[in-house]
């Protein structure tokens, strides 16, 4: 029977990609958006038009409500849900004395309790059928820590705890949780990176190059075929840090 998968986050970047290879696998997709209406129906219309299943679905993740509402759609639709990406994120270049309490909210809110809402709505449904592959899209921020983007970084390292911690939890009923944990990846969360930054930041990944939306996707793609791995936090960061 195919499989139904949830994305948040799937209007741009590395969401978006993950959409496309999974949809592109024979998995009904719901992909989440929140103000990216346009990028969404564009994805749609490219995916069904190419004979692949996907709906989409606004909703903003850094609200419990709204995370009900995405489970639910997709239960109602599908009946059963298979694997979970929590992928939506945001960050933000401040020094720690200029987080505000509204900040912190919102990066926290959108990084972090988004995954463990989304985890609580679709574990019942994951339980009850003995199956399911949960993967969180964190950052090696989260492990080495980043001068500037301090609450990113406690939002990641809070999405690998989420991880390690529910991978025991629900080990026994045979549903995995892992996290990614990227390294640069282009997209439009680095687009304010200047030229010459990139440069300074190739010349210290040992591969020599930035990562694509794509490198993350295959890991997706492998992670949802194997049926071994769990509690793990993944680095795909071209070398730039080895742990
Ligand atoms: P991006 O291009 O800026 O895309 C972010 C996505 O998250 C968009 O689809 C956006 O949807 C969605 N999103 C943001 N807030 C949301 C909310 N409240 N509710 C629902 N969706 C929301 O960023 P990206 O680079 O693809 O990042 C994807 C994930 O990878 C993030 O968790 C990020 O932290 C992580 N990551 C990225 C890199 C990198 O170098 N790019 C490195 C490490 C980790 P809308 O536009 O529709 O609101």
């Amino acid at each position: 029977m195919e499989k139904v998968a949830i994305i948040t986050g799937a209007s741009r970047g590395i969401g978006r990609e993950i959409a496309k290879t999974l949809a592109k696998k024979g998995i009904k997709i719901v992909a989440n958006y929140n103000k990216s209406e346009k990028e969404a129906k564009e994805l749609k219309e490219e995916l069904q038009k190419e004979g692949y299943k996907i709906e989409i679905f606004k909703a903003d993740v850094s609200k419990k409500a709204e995370c009900k509402d995405l489970a639910k759609y997709t239960l109602e639709k599908y009946k059963k849900i298979d694997i979970l990406i929590n992928n939506a994120g945001i960050d933000k270049y401040q020094l720690i004395t200029e987080v505000s309490q509204e900040d912190w909210n919102e990066i926290i809110n959108t990084n972090l309790y988004s995954a463990f809402c989304m985890c609580q709505e679709v574990l019942q449904n994951m339980i009850h059928n003995k199956n399911g592959c949960i993967i969180n899209i964190s950052s090696m921020w989260g492990i080495v820590g980043a001068s500037t983007e301090i609450v990113y970084s406690i939002s990641k390292a809070g999405l690998d705890g989420l991880t390690k911690s529910l991978a025991k939890e629900v080990g026994p009923s045979n549903i995995r949780v892992n996290s990614i944990a990227p390294g640069f990846i282009e997209t439009d969360m680095n687009k304010e990176i200047s030229n010459q930054e990139k440069i300074d930041i190739i010349n210290n990944i040992p591969l020599e190059k930035l990562g694509k939306t794509e490198d993350i996707a295959k890991c997706v793609n492998w992670l949802i075929e194997d049926n071994y791995t769990t509690g793990q936090i993944i680095s795909i960061n071209g070398g730039w840090v080895i742990t």
